[in-house]
């Protein structure tokens, strides 16, 4: 089937190396003039990474196997500890790495059948799959199915007769960037009230972080190093020790918004990703549920365009919007303020047995889909 998919994010380079695996001609579609990864570094958890495998792109020896990740107090006492490795059941690891390798890494498993068109803004699809327009004078191009994996502010889902969806803003705000680091082998995220800090090792002596605050919608927050100390104040533990090594305000920042429900795509054409699904950070699944989709989407599609968006949305739509919802209320629970809700909580999760967490981390870990072995 000639396909075309439109975005070369983690999601629709993915979904490129797997359809294109599965005999598809494929032609990817750009609106940067090369591969840009977006974002400093990412936690991959082993749903991803199995996912990736039976496509044929190896994790291993890159980033940072993460042994495990724990959750702390402000002050950097241990509230939970999250270790796929420890799970029974062998779901393989977790990795943290930058965003850049995590790119390179996919781009050099396209095949080399898959058509690359750089520098094109895909501006609208028809609802048959059969067109995609272009933007300026650029063209169009015809295909049987369009897969839209452009993101959250998708163009392809804005003008489906499903409407562009609404976006939601989590309340929260965040920054990011990498630096010279060593946390070892436990990524942590310590949560201080209307902040939380979250430190991942992502190999080479290098971390990724993240600074999360509520805040109103498009607030710039600080302009200067001693703005962040100041609203970042009192941190212990790891996240104490990352933020006195900041040198620079972080490079990135965006405010964390969402699609209040996922949209799944109309007649042949299919939205992957942010672009279906857009969610919080707070469980680290955005990009991991993208995955999951691209081998979802080559399954759905091997029955033929006809029928494809209802298989491929019964195969995704339940587990995606529980792990949208949960993400949601994990951030919420993160930045309660009052300090009484605070203590019960804390006291909860400390007494929370470690055999529960397990338990709701593998039912989260555990590829959504069929893992079948892709050519
Ligand atoms: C702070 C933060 C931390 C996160 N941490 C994690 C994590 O640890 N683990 C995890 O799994 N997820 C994480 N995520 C989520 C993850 O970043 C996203 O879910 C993931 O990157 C989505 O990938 P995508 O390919 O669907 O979309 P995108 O990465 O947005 O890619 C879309 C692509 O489409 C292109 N494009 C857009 N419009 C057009 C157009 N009209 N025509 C042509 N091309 C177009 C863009 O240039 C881009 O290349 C995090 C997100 C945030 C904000």
């Amino acid at each position: 089937m000639e396909i075309i998919i439109v975005g070369a994010g983690i999601g629709g380079l993915a979904a490129a190396i797997a359809l294109a695996k599965d005999g598809h001609q494929v032609r990817l579609v750009e609106r940067s003039g090369e591969f840009t990864a977006a974002g400093a570094g990412i936690v991959l958890a082993p749903n991803a990474v199995q996912v990736l495998a039976s496509l044929g792109v190896s994790l291993a020896g890159e980033g940072q196997v993460l042994a495990s990740t724990e959750i702390t107090d402000k002050a950097g006492r241990r509230l939970a500890n999250l270790s796929p490795a420890r799970l029974a059941t062998a779901h393989g690891p977790s990795y943290g790495i930058t965003r850049a390798r995590v790119h390179e890494l996919l781009a050099a498993a396209l095949p080399a059948g898959v058509e690359v068109i750089f520098d094109a803004s895909v501006r609208s699809v028809e609802d048959d799959g059969s067109r995609v327009h272009l933007g300026s004078s650029a063209g169009e191009l015809s295909a049987e199915a369009v897969v839209a994996a452009d993101g959250l502010r998708s163009a392809v889902r804005a003008q489906l007769p499903t409407g562009p969806g609404a976006l939601r803003y989590s309340g929260t705000t965040c920054w990011r960037g990498v630096i010279d680091f060593e946390p070892g082998q436990v990524a942590t995220e310590a949560w201080g009230g209307h902040t939380r800090v979250g430190v991942v090792p992502v190999g080479g002596g290098r971390a990724y972080y993240y600074l999360v605050a509520t805040a109103e919608p498009e607030a710039s927050g600080p302009s200067d190093l001693a703005g962040f100390t100041e609203l970042f104040d009192g941190y212990g533990g790891v996240a104490g020790e990352l933020l006195a090594e900041l040198r620079q305000v972080p490079p990135l920042h965006h405010d964390l918004l969402e699609l209040d429900r996922p949209v799944w795509g109309a007649g042949r054409v299919l939205l992957l990703g942010d672009a279906a699904h857009s969610m919080t950070p707070n469980q680290g699944q955005g990009a991991v549920m993208a995955i999951e989709d691209a081998k979802a989407l080559m399954l759905a599609v091997r029955g033929g365009a006809e029928g494809a968006l209802a298989r491929y949305t019964a195969a995704r739509h339940a587990r995606v919007r529980k792990v949208q919802l949960d993400s949601r209320r994990l951030g919420e629970v993160a930045h309660w303020r009052n300090p009484v809700a605070m203590a019960v909580r804390n006291f909860g999760m400390r007494l929370t047995p470690q055999s529960a967490g397990d338990a709701t981390l593998a039912a989260l870990v555990r590829p959504g889909i069929e893992l079948a072995v892709a050519k």
